[in-house]
């Protein structure tokens, strides 16, 4: 329903607590955050995103959020994003439906899934593709290639410093701030950050870092203008 991602100079969990909130008018019945530095640390609950329990003491300078309205699975705890993989490196959020899911599930019979829902399959296919490269965003070019459905993708992993964005049917906004970069579903989280945006097209996989954006399509570098918003939230 709702993401928002952030990697920069200043702490992550602030921003996508309010990013989430800016988002609360989509509605939704559940809420998460991961963040990432040399480990992952991942929160989540069903109901309010003012009741996720995350401890006041969270350095990592790099993170994702979702607000979920649940299509696959109940609007249990289980199932709030972000969703990880076994190993517990990768986390990921998503909106839309991954139509191949139980198919995709199949192919993994030795990985254990903690949830009912589609999403869960996309960090346990990224995991396998770590195991044959140290580079996020050529892992997840690899695995969207096999999905299918809508898709918009935050995802971080432990020991990566930044965040990888991917998008099918289902808007995903890149925020190009003054102290780090933003991903999310919408505008309204962005404002309060930076007016300076580019949309990502379907197909686009795209890795932020503090520094930057790069935008990749069919495998190949595109660039995706960044245009400044000029009206009022
Ligand atoms: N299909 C996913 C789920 O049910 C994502 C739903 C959403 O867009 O919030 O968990």
């Amino acid at each position: 329903c709702g993401i928002i991602g952030y990697v920069g100079e200043e702490q992550a969990r602030p921003r996508l607590v309010a990013g989430l909130q800016r988002l609360e008018y989509r509605g939704y019945d559940s809420a998460g955050i991961a963040l990432a530095d040399e480990g992952l640390s991942v929160f989540k609950q069903s109901g309010l995103i003012s009741d996720l329990d995350i401890p006041a003491e969270t350095p990592q300078t790099c993170g994702i959020g979702h607000t979920r309205w649940s299509t696959h699975g109940k609007p249990t705890d289980a199932n709030a994003h972000p969703h990880t993989d076994c190993s517990g490196r990768v986390a990921v959020v998503h909106n839309g439906i991954i139509a191949n899911y139980d198919d995709l599930r199949e192919t993994l019979p030795d990985h254990d899934f903690r949830s009912e829902t589609d999403t869960e399959v996309v960090a346990h296919l990224i995991e396998v593709e770590l195991e044959h490269t140290d580079d996020l965003l050529a892992a997840v070019e690899a695995v969207v290639e096999r999905i299918e459905g809508s898709y918009a993708l935050g995802i971080v992993a432990a020991g990566y410093d930044g965040i990888v964005a991917a998008r099918r049917n289902s808007p995903l906004v890149v925020g190009h701030g003054t102290d780090g970069n933003f991903i999310a579903s919408d505008v309204t989280p962005l404002l309060e950050h930076t007016r300076s945006v580019s949309y990502l097209e379907d197909g686009d996989v795209a890795q932020l870092t503090r520094d930057g954006v790069r935008v990749r399509h069919d495998g190949a570098p595109v660039d995706r203008e960044v245009t400044t918003i000029e009206w009022d939230a």
